[in-house]
């Protein structure tokens, strides 16, 4: 029998790689996101369900949940990204506040929200996977601090959820190409110094993690819960 699979943030990048993979394997996927495009045209492609939320509103949250089916097996929390580049630059303390905490909802917050959300929806024998970064061992911006916050949070989620059998874990990637974060705010002399820094000489791809999150979400992983599995060529030991 199919499981359902809730991928949020599943229009573009990683997330439609991770959508399009449980598609593949004839899981039924429900994909969300702010904006219809990205998300209508992946539907087209591959019978994924579409659903519009903004995952920091707890509002959206409600309807989303409103139209979700009773049961949900798979949640990924993958919805977010370093939305306000460089917003540690800022000097002006205002927009310091607004920008730090941006990054912190967009990461942490709206992953909290969801899971909390869907809560009486999780399934037993079911699996929470959330979206962590590199960023979170390499430094403190505010973008760094949500990915580590979320890893933090993910320890007391897992004691929550595994007496329901549901295991919570975070996936963390290092720099993955074909995403609109590494082809349109990183330079290339940026993007050629982390492709150095990785063991395997190459950058991740979508594809890469999506076979991560599918581990984490299989039979195979039921005894592993809490943890974070690194999914960076070997980066974070090349340092
Ligand atoms: P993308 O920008 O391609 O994808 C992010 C997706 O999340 C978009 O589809 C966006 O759609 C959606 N999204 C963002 N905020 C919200 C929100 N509040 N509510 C609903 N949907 C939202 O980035 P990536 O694929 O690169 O990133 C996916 C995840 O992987 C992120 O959590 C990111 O932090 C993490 N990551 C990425 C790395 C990389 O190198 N690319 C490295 C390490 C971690 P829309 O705008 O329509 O809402």
């Amino acid at each position: 029998m199919s499981r359902t699979i809730l991928v949020t943030g599943g229009g573009t990048g990683i997330g439609r790689a991770i959508a399009r993979h449980f598609a593949d394997q004839n899981e039924t996927v429900i994909v969300t996101g702010r904006r219809p495009g990205p998300l209508d045209d992946l539907a087209a492609e591959t019978g994924v369900r579409p659903l519009i939320c903004d995952h920091t509103d707890p509002q959206a949250l409600l309807r989303l949940v409103a139209e979700l089916p009773e049961r949900v097996d798979v949640l990924v929390n993958n919805a977010g990204g370093n939305i306000v580049f460089d917003a540690d630059g800022k000097t002006d303390l205002a927009s310091y506040a607004r920008d730090f905490r941006a990054n912190l909802d967009a990461n942490l917050v709206s992953a909290a929200l969801t899971t909390k959300a869907l809560d009486e929806r999780l399934a037993p024998g079911g699996a929470v996977v959330h979206l962590g970064s590199i960023a979170a061992d390499q430094g403190a911006d505010s973008y760094g601090a949500s990915k580590a916050g979320l890893a933090t949070w993910n320890l007391s989620l897992a004691d929550a959820l595994g007496p329901r059998d549901i295991t919570a874990n975070v996936v963390s990637p290092g720099y993955i190409t074909d995403t609109e974060f590494f082809r349109d705010q990183l330079s290339g002399e940026r993007r050629a110094a982390l492709i150095a820094a990785t063991a395997t000489r190459r950058p991740g791809t979508p594809a890469d993690i999506a076979g991560a999150v599918s581990f984490l979400a299989s039979p195979a992983a039921r005894h592993i819960t809490g943890q974070v599995l690194n999914i960076n060529g070997g980066a974070s030991k090349t340092r």
